[in-house]
């Protein structure tokens, strides 16, 4: 499989606590979200510093509410916010129930949260919702929370 281009892939780290195979010890391994062209995966690279045991975890499916949460801890929230007006709520809830999978009243208050105060995710979420929107028409932009303003 050929890599996919740089500009094509996003991803986020973070230390997550797993349970050694081989001695049952616990150690702090590394979780990976990324988005590799349109995949969206979840991996995990492990190596018990106890016995040497290694071994990796690739295309988790589903990622566990505790890897999210780590991937939140260690790297903070991106926040995705549609300019109001550069697309039709309708679009934005087109690209929300494809991105997130929600029914169509969810859907509704994540594209109000979209215009208004913006949504936080991690950043490959984001990256996710952004590209969807973004093939829509929309004008988007996404920042680290904490580093611009205080909107
Ligand atoms: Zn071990």
């Amino acid at each position: 499989m050929p890599n996919p281009p740089i500009t094509n892939f996003v991803s986020e780290s973070a230390p997550y606590a797993t349970t050694c195979d081989r001695c049952g010890k616990t150690f702090d391994a590394r979780v990976t979200e990324a988005l590799v062209g349109d995949d969206h995966r979840w991996d995990l690279d492990a190596h018990c510093p106890h016995c040497d045991l290694a071994w990796c975890e690739c295309a988790i499916e589903p990622a566990t509410a505790g890897m999210r949460n780590a991937i939140l801890a260690a790297n903070g929230f991106t926040v995705l916010k549609v300019e109001k007006g550069s697309v039709t709520t309708a679009s934005v809830m087109r690209a929300v129930r494809i991105a997130c999978f929600l029914s169509l009243s969810e859907a509704r208050s994540v594209a109000d949260e979209l215009v208004t105060s913006g949504r936080a995710g991690s950043l490959v979420e984001v990256e996710v919702l952004a590209r969807l929107l973004r093939a829509s028409g929309a004008v988007v932009s996404t920042w680290r929370r904490g580093e611009q303003g205080s909107e």
